[in-house]
Formats: C-alpha cells, sequence, structure tokens
C-alpha cells in the first residue's frame, strides 16, 4: 500500500472527522513511521482544518513526530523508582553499544534511543517502551538480547513475548477487586432502579471521585444531568479519565487489565444516570498495549446487549468508544482531556464553564476517574447502605494503591478509606523507610513522624500513587527527578509554570552541580508562592510541592551541597525579556519580573 493510499485508509475509517484526528494521527505514524508534512497537509486538506491546527496538535504531543526517527524507538521510562532500579546505567550501556547518544537517531535510522516520563510500571520497572509497546523487567542481558534483536531488525511483534509480560502484582483485595460481579449484574440493578433513584444511591453513598480532587460523584453526575445540550448536536457525554500519567500510579492499568468489565458498566451506569448515549475511554498512550484487549472486551458486551441500542431489553441506548492519549501528562486535567478527545493540544480550559455545562463538543459532559466508575458498580449492585459500611465517614468506600519503591512487594494494595501510611508500609515490607511520597510528584511527601497519618479524605487524599524511600535514599534527588518532571511536561501554556517549572529544574541541577548558595533555597521559595497563586491549571500549582516538602522535611540533603556562599544567577529571566520589553515599549515595574517577586514576597 502507498503512504497516500495509508493516509486514505486511516481517514475513511474516522469518516474524515477532525475531532479524532489524535487517532488519526497516530494510525498513520504507526504504519509510516512518522509524520511528515505531506501527511499533515493531506490529513488537514481531508478533515477541513487549517494545516496549523493539524500541526499544532501533531507538535504536542510527545508521542507524535513531525520527523523521522529511528524504525525502532526506544524509551526508557524515567520515573524516580525506574532510576531506583537502575535505568540509568542500563540506558547508558544500551546507548554505548549502539553508538548513539540519547534523543538522537542512527545514521542509518535504526533506532533512537531517549526517557519518556513515567510509563506506569514502577512494580515491574525498569521499563521501558518500543515503537509505543511497554516492556517491563529490563536487565544487562535483556539489553543485550534486543541489540542484537534490533541489529537484526527482527520485527518487534516477532521479539520474545515475556518481555511484553505486565503482571498485574495485585497484592491486598478489598470489596473492589475482589467484586465477583458478573458483567451486566451491576447494569441490570441500576436499570431496575431508574436514573434518579440510582443517582440518589450514588449521592447516598457519598462516592467521591478517585482521582485525587474528590469531587462529590453524585453531585457531578446530578449537575450533568440537570445541564441542556447546545445546538443541533445536543447530547450528553460520559467521559472515564484513563490517563493515569502521575508518576508512580499504576492501579487503573490493572483494574483495566483484569476489571474492564467493571470499568465499562460503571461508565453505562452513569450514561444512564446523567442521560448520555455515548462514553469515551481516554487511554493513556503510554498502555497502548491495551487497546486491542479492551476493544475485544467492548465488542463482547455489544455481543450480550451490554451495550448499544435496547440494552438488557430495556429502551436505554449506550456505546463507548476508545480514544488513546499521545504521551501528555497535562491530559489528565478534565478539560485538557476534553481538548484531547476533540483533536486539538491538550491545554486546560478557562473554567468556568465546567464540563458538566460546557465539555466534550460543548455538551455537558462527566469526567470520571477509572476507579470512580468501577466503584459505582458496587453500589449500584449492593446498595448505598453496605457501601457506607466501608471507609471513614468522609470518605466511604475503599482505595487502591499503586505502591512501588524500596520494598519487598510492590504492587496493587486495596484497602478501606482510613488505613495509615505506616499500616501499608509494614504491608508491602518496606524496611527502614524514611519517606513515602503519596500521590505522585504533585502528591506530599510525608517523613518518618507522619507515618501514622491516614489515607482518607480528611487527613491524605491520593489518586493512587505510594512510593517508599528507605534511608539510603537521597530525597534531594528524588526532588531533582520530579522537578525535571514537571519542565518537561508544562503545557507551556502559562508563563508562570512555563518559565517557573524549567527555573526550579536549572536551580536543582544547580544546587546539584554543588554551586547553589542559600539564597537559590529562597528563590525556590518565592518560586513555590509565585507558581502555586499565579498558575492555569494545578499542575503548575503544585509543581513546587516536591521541593517544598523535601525542604522543610529532609532540609539536610539541600544544605550539604551549598558549597557556594555567593550567589550565583542560574538564569537572569529579567534580563531576558529586555527585548520583549523594548519591543512592546514597557519599562514599568508591572514588566519586570523581580518586582512581581518583591510583591509575593512582601505580601
Ligand atoms: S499551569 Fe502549566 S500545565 Fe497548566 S496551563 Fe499553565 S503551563 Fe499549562
Amino acid at each position: 500500500m502507498s503512504d497516500i493510499d495509508v493516509i486514505a485508509a486511516v481517514l475513511d475509517r474516522h469518516h474524515h472527522d477532525g475531532t479524532r484526528l489524535m487517532q488519526i494521527l497516530r494510525e498513520i505514524q504507526e504504519q509510516l513511521g512518522w509524520l511528515a508534512p505531506e501527511t499533515l497537509t493531506s490529513v488537514a486538506a481531508t478533515v477541513g482544518w487549517p494545516r496549523a491546527r493539524v500541526e499544532g496538535t501533531a507538535d504536542f504531543y510527545s508521542f507524535f513526530h513531525t520527523r523521522p526517527m529511528g524504525r525502532y524507538r526506544v524509551l526508557w521510562s524515567d520515573n524516580i523508582t525506574d532510576r531506583m532500579l537502575g535505568n540509568t546505567d542500563l540506558m547508558d550501556a544500551m546507548c554505548k553499544k549502539l553508538w548513539l547518544e540519547p534523543g538522537r537517531v542512527s545514521e542509518d535510522g535504526l533506532v533512537s534511543v531517549d526517557t519518556t516520563s513515567c510509563t506506569g510500571m514502577c512494580d515491574q520497572g525498569p521499563a521501558l517502551l518500543v515503537n509505543y509497546r511497554a516492556i517491563t523487567r529490563m536487565t544487562p542481558s535483556r539489553v543485550d538480547d534486543m541489540i542484537e534483536l534490533i541489529r537484526k531488525e527482527a520485527p518487534v511483534a516477532e521479539w520474545p513475548a515475556a518481555w511484553f509480560a505486565v503482571e498485574d502484582n495485585i497484592r491486598r483485595k478489598g470489596i473492589l477487586l475482589d467484586h465477583g460481579l458478573v458483567p451486566g449484574q451491576a447494569l441490570a440493578a441500576a436499570l431496575e432502579r431508574g436514573p434518579e433513584k440510582m443517582l440518589a444511591e450514588i449521592k447516598d453513598a457519598k462516592l467521591r471521585g478517585r482521582g485525587g480532587a474528590g469531587f462529590g460523584t453524585g453531585l457531578k453526575w446530578e449537575a450533568c444531568r440537570n445541564a441542556a445540550g447546545h445546538g443541533a448536536g445536543a447530547a450528553h457525554y460520559v467521559v472515564c479519565n484513563a490517563d493515569e500519567g502521575e508518576p508512580g500510579t499504576f492501579k487503573d492499568r490493572v483494574l483495566l487489565t483484569s476489571h474492564a468489565d467493571l470499568v465499562f458498566e460503571g461508565m453505562s451506569i452513569a450514561g444512564l444516570v446523567v442521560g448520555a448515549k455515548k462514553g469515551l475511554l481516554y487511554l493513556r498512550g503510554e498502555y497502548r498495549y491495551l487497546l486491542e484487549p479492551l476493544e475485544s472486551a467492548l465488542a463482547a458486551r455489544r455481543e450480550a446487549k451490554l451495550l448499544g441500542s435496547n440494552i438488557l431489553g430495556t429502551p436505554f441506548e449506550f456505546d463507548i468508544e476508545i480514544h488513546l492519549g499521545a504521551g501528555a501528562y497535562i491530559c489528565g486535567e478534565e478539560s485538557a482531556l476534553i481538548e484531547s478527545l476533540e483533536g486539538k493540544p491538550g491545554r486546560p480550559r478557562i473554567r468556568p464553564p465546567f464540563p458538566v455545562t460546557h465539555g466534550y463538543l460543548d455538551q455537558p459532559t462527566t469526567v470520571n476517574n477509572v476507579e470512580t466508575l468501577a466503584a459505582a458498580c458496587l453500589i449500584a449492585t449492593h446498595g448505598s447502605a453496605w457501601y457506607l459500611r466501608h471507609g471513614t465517614e468522609k470518605s466511604s468506600g475503599s482505595k487502591i494503591l499503586s505502591v512501588s519503591g524500596d520494598c519487598e512487594r510492590p504492587g496493587i494494595y486495596e484497602y478501606p478509606y482510613g488505613v495509615t501510611v505506616r499500616q501499608v508500609l509494614d504491608d508491602c515490607g518496606a524496611w527502614n523507610p524514611q519517606a513515602v511520597q503519596v500521590s505522585g510528584p504533585s502528591g506530599i511527601c510525608l517523613a518518618e513522624a507522619e507515618f501514622g497519618r491516614r489515607i482518607a479524605f480528611e487527613d491524605i487524599p491520593t489518586a493512587g500513587a505510594f512510593m517508599a524511600f528507605d534511608e539510603t535514599r537521597d530525597m534531594f534527588e528524588v526532588a531533582r527527578n520530579f522537578a525535571h518532571f514537571f519542565a518537561h511536561e508544562s503545557c507551556g501554556f502559562c508563563t508562570p509554570c512555563r518559565v517557573g517549572t524549567t527555573l526550579v529544574r536549572n536551580l536543582m541541577d544547580k544546587i546539584a552541580r554543588n554551586h547553589g548558595s542559600p539564597y537559590d533555597i529562597n528563590e525556590l521559595f518565592k518560586l513555590h508562592r509565585l507558581m502555586q497563586g499565579a498558575s492555569h491549571c494545578g499542575l503548575g500549582n503544585s509543581a513546587c510541592n516536591p521541593m517544598f516538602d523535601t525542604l522543610n522535611k529532609f532540609r539536610p540533603a539541600y544544605e550539604r551541597r551549598l558549597m557556594s556562599l555567593n550567589y550565583e544567577p542560574a538564569f537572569d529571566l529579567d534580563a531576558a525579556l529586555s527585548q520583549a520589553r523594548q519591543m512592546t515599549g514597557r519599562d514599568d515595574d508591572a514588566a519586570h519580573f523581580s518586582a512581581h517577586l518583591q510583591k509575593e514576597a512582601e505580601a
């Protein structure tokens, strides 16, 4: 098939629909290797969008390539837990043996090797992606074997199947992972109740979103249900957020691998309540390997009359589509995710309006976490009174934790809300822990004195990541890894985050080189305040949390690096902005970054 035929076939399959641009670009790239300029031109002409708009989307996502890449694209997962398992040495060895610099394509166009943000395999790292297929448990001998296969140009599909094995590693089951439901059971119970009573049951059960923020699911569904659709395409939508990109989180991977029916059924129940006929599951690009199994699960549900029209012999109509992301952490933010679903760069929207009134295609949309939707099935089946018997007063039900780091048994642990951090550490075999990072880099770093705190909305809310660090770990390096993560993942939309995350990363690198001074520590605190107050979305608001926590709780890790007593600037932002001031003819206080910092300090 010629390139033109490949492009035409993909566009036909997606009905020339620009809102499906992400899927169009991914499928073309999977077949042609990259997105050539003429490909983008052809796609733009066919979907009827300006070329710049199509190019804007292609450029935004790190898994899309607008220049030729190696026929084998190796991306090493670079979360701190991968580092603790030795990913850096393995990647260096791979690059040396391939005579390759990280980030470069080999001269013969065969291979490129680079890093990527956490791929969600922290319980079985070091991990990597080869042509976006996940490989776990890398070892020196596996690196050698992989190089041999690359040199022989063996197709990835023919590589040893064991390399691609992704284990669930479920270590502790609770009410969700031990549900015992058969497909259709929860949906039948919801249909019997009807939408109003089902909504009341969700509200009575006090179900709260499992993505971390903990917004009431019943309130969200009610707001969406009560919102009117707009215009000719008036409709309501259910979106399942399966873009779990927070480093250290992998619970959705396990739910979608082994309990996909529960998640799809939760989406159907949400559809029944809000009055939607269509659901969209946004799957993170790193979980590309789950696409075909999930499509098969959907096909089986259609076959069983659990999706489509006349579901279980009732007038209820609902179906689900899967959309694959392309390596942008910010798409975990619900409005950015909706932008991505519409084929645009994943930049958070200005809110209000909120997605419940103006979401996907500007229509009322409820966006829920994978675990939240699965929990809704338990409530539909067993009722709110049963559900309330688990957890605490303000945190009903259970929470699934993704446990990784320095422990004997990394994996998935489900607890009723209210479990102490100490209990989790004991259960997973974390001996001599000095710190736990709960809820990923944007969450909280706990020191030993806080291990009696509880996982619950009234104490420590979490999306699920639980990374343990023993006393041999350098907490400065942990925070520095997170600083690099945020600088890489900032979407660049607003200046405080775009510039701030880079400044923080540079300051941390400067301190790591032993060039830091007490002045730089003050700068980190100032940036923390500035970014918390002025950033457009949660990424910028929380990007300095790791530095703030580790500075407060593990300050010696910083101070022993402060060799320079004199201030040494890492980067003079005010000077860098002088050209912009000249061009705009401004030189007032507000046009100087230093004046903003001064005001912040005085506030
Ligand atoms: S805070 Fe960061 S991620 Fe959020 S919109 Fe601004 S630049 Fe983008």
